[in-house]
């Protein structure tokens, strides 16, 4: 089966409303051909802005984060039906960053997959091991419970609509990426559980990002690995000339 791939850029807390307007433009004006689904993640206040003034079709736009609950007092938050309701069509839920300085547990991202689905978001769902998990060689038991607790439990139909990224957290920021072997290993383990939950053509039907240090020099290789269909990117993502270098790497 074919997927089509993914190039999505995490700007995380980055870029004001004058850069990333120079960025779309910049991106949209190298954008040599529909090669991939080119997908941009800015802060929740740039969106709308940005939404506004892009005049492509190429670049889809999403959120970093949306809340686990529906609506109410939790000041500070922002809801999946909020981010819908002014175009948002994806939202990154689990990334590692999340659960690591907010406290985001496997049972919360669950919630927040459900709101971004009823909501009809495409969820990006990160999981992804720490290093000393990898270190332990325990880096397949930490995926699959990450998995288990947090995406497993929906139905057939339901995880058909979600994306996923595989992002150690030790490749997040740190310029050390995955090897291709240890992407491929990894991804194909996480379509054999989602095959053994559901089926093999559902496994075999969704896409799997890589996300970790990758760059205009090691896209190429990581891309190219049977079960990743293209990349998460951070650090890489904010300068429009390395993100569309990326963008160029999908064959
Ligand atoms: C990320 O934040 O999702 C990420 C992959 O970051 P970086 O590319 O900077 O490692």
């Amino acid at each position: 089966m074919s997927r089509r791939k993914i190039v999505a850029g995490n700007w995380k807390m980055n870029l004001d409303l004058t850069e990333a307007a120079e960025w779309l433009a910049e991106v949209d004006a190298g954008l040599q051909s529909d090669n991939c689904d080119v997908l941009v993640f800015p802060s929740f206040i740039l969106i709308g802005d940005l939404m506004d003034m892009y005049e492509g079709e190429q670049i889809l736009f999403g959120a970093q984060n949306c809340s686990n609950k529906e609506s109410g007092a939790f000041t500070g938050e922002v809801s999946a039906a909020q981010l819908a309701s002014v175009g948002v069509e994806y939202v990154i839920i689990g990334h590692s960053e999340r659960r690591d300085h907010f406290g985001e547990t496997n049972q919360m991202l669950k919630e927040k997959i459900q709101r971004a689905l009823k909501n009809e978001l495409t969820p990006i769902f990160c999981c992804g091991e720490p290093f000393e998990m990898r270190n332990e060689n325990k880096q397949q038991e930490f995926v699959k419970q990450q998995l288990e607790e947090s995406l497993l439990g929906f139905s057939a139909a339901a995880m058909a609509e979600i994306i996923i990224a595989y992002e150690p957290v030790w490749a997040i920021g740190t310029g050390l990426n995955a090897t291709p072997e240890q992407a491929q290993e990894m991804h194909a383990f996480m379509r054999s559980q989602i095959a053994a939950k559901y089926s093999e053509d559902l496994a075999q039907q969704i896409r799997i990002l890589y996300g970790g240090s990758c760059k205009p020099d090691n896209a190429k290789e990581l891309f190219s690995c049977a079960d990743v269909d293209g990349g998460l990117i951070g650090g890489s993502s904010l300068m429009a000339k390395d993100f569309l270098a990326i963008i160029n790497k999908i064959g």
